[in-house]
């Protein structure tokens, strides 16, 4: 076989969850006739209001003289012209800003967005040095162990928890007397919601990172994967934060377009002019026609208005099933702790001192026919050893609600029998 390069054996490899996406994927299809109960999965539920939102989206571009000028001709590596307008207008009269076309770059998916910025200021520097890519509070989303193309880069800080031991709830905060934003850092990355946590950093928090870099020139993404206004993943208030250094990133993943790829880059047009060359070298530009129906979605605020009447409460109930559950099923007196659902489409789990590692618990879960993903491969870039990575699990909302409460159910009894064996 021919030999890879440093680069090529690096890229090659696939990140943590996706070895576990291959555990499940063989579980399922070993196990067809039985009755597993998928709490595993990433791809959000297939909503029929979203769905006929883009239905409708296409038959009016299919209906117009644009459709051949949109998928027959090349475009601009910025992106397709009505839907960067479409996002100005909407994000000016949103949030009172102040943007013009050159703040935006669309790309194909945001995961895009972070391997551009991920790269282009961290990793080797033409001095040699090894510049960081800051994830300022771990746990963090597992996708981002592989947008580097210096492993080493990677660096992720243990965060402060907040505990209510008698209402077995938690939350992560950043811990800003080990947090370091210095001359060794390129640029930093964090999602807001989180996934896999549902945590919302404050904007008191965010506006302290963006500070901290700032005072160095270095650009920071905040990964809005999840935030307002669209798909509006959030159960608390959000505001979002925009700043000279921040790069503002959308996805429309979790607005029902995952399959088109649009991630949406807002920020300082130097920064945007960075990233935009980068993508022109890989890729040239985003697919047009997910940003021609994107753009009508946008510009008549249908997009805005489905996210937060459709997508925000079916996730927010889901949660709610899962959350009664647990209060219900699992045994009060053992340390299990539930991260306050604060946005997203999982639910994140702490079990403090558990006796098994966390791939045993999805192990012993898997016996009960119910499917979740280990908490330790969203931990990329620690690498102090922390117990508490190997005492977490994921699960996502995606399910029913019976299936989330059978679920929990399942998980109250193997969680007994882990603690405290007969
Ligand atoms: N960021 C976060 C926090 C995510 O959860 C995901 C997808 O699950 C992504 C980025 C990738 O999104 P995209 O489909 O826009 O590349």
């Amino acid at each position: 076989a021919p030999s890879l390069s440093r680069i090529g054996r690096e890229m090659s490899q696939l990140s943590g969850v996706r070895a576990i996406m291959k555990d499940i994927i063989e579980t399922l299809r070993a196990g067809a006739g039985q009755n597993f109960i998928d709490l595993s999965a990433g791809n959000p539920t297939l909503l029929p209001a979203v769905e006929q939102l883009w239905r409708d989206c296409t038959h009016e571009l299919l209906d117009r003289s644009e459709y051949g000028a949109v998928v027959s001709r090349y475009g601009s590596s910025q992106g397709y012209a009505p839907l960067i307008e479409a996002v100005v207008n909407d994000f000016n009269q949103r949030y009172g800003l102040n943007l013009s076309d050159r703040h935006i770059l669309i790309t194909p998916g945001s995961q895009a967005l972070y391997f551009y910025i991920a790269n282009a200021f961290g990793g080797q520097a033409s001095d040699g040095s090894l510049r960081k890519i800051v994830l300022p509070l771990s746990p963090e989303y597992t996708g981002y162990s592989g947008v580097t193309l210096f492993e080493d880069a990677l660096v992720a800080y243990q965060p402060a928890l907040d505990c209510d031991d008698r209402a077995h709830r938690f939350k992560y905060r950043p811990d800003f007397d080990c947090l370091q934003i210095d001359e060794h850092a390129g640029c930093v990355l964090l999602s807001r919601p989180c996934n896999p946590t549902g945590n919302i950093l404050t904007d008191a928090e965010v506006r302290q990172i963006a500070d901290l870099a700032a005072a160095r020139h270095i650009p920071v993404a905040i990964d809005s994967a999840y935030a307002p206004p669209y798909p509006a993943l959030n159960f608390a208030p959000l505001t979002p934060q925009f700043g000279s250094n921040i790069l503002h990133c959308l996805s429309l993943s979790k607005a029902g377009l995952p399959g088109e790829r649009i991630g949406i880059g807002i920020g300082d047009p130097q920064l945007i002019a960075v990233l935009e060359a980068f993508q022109t070298n890989l890729c040239i530009h985003s697919a047009r026609y997910g940003q021609a129906i994107a753009a009508r979605a946008i510009e008549s605020g249908r997009l805005h208005e489905i996210a937060t009447e459709i997508i925000r409460p079916h996730y927010r109930q889901k949660f709610a099933v899962l959350e009664a559950t647990l209060d219900e099923e699992m045994p009060s007196d053992l340390p299990w702790y539930l991260h306050r659902a604060e946005g997203g489409i999982f639910a994140w789990l702490w079990f403090r001192d558990l006796p098994i590692t966390d791939w045993d618990l999805y192990q012993q879960l898997k016996a009960e026919e119910v499917i979740a993903v280990p908490g330790s491969p969203f931990f990329p870039g620690l690498r102090a050893p922390w117990a508490h990575a190997q005492q977490c699990l994921r699960f996502s909302l995606t399910a029913t609600p019976e299936a989330i409460a059978e679920g929990m159910r399942r998980l109250a009894r193997v969680v007994e029998r882990v603690y405290r064996p007969a």
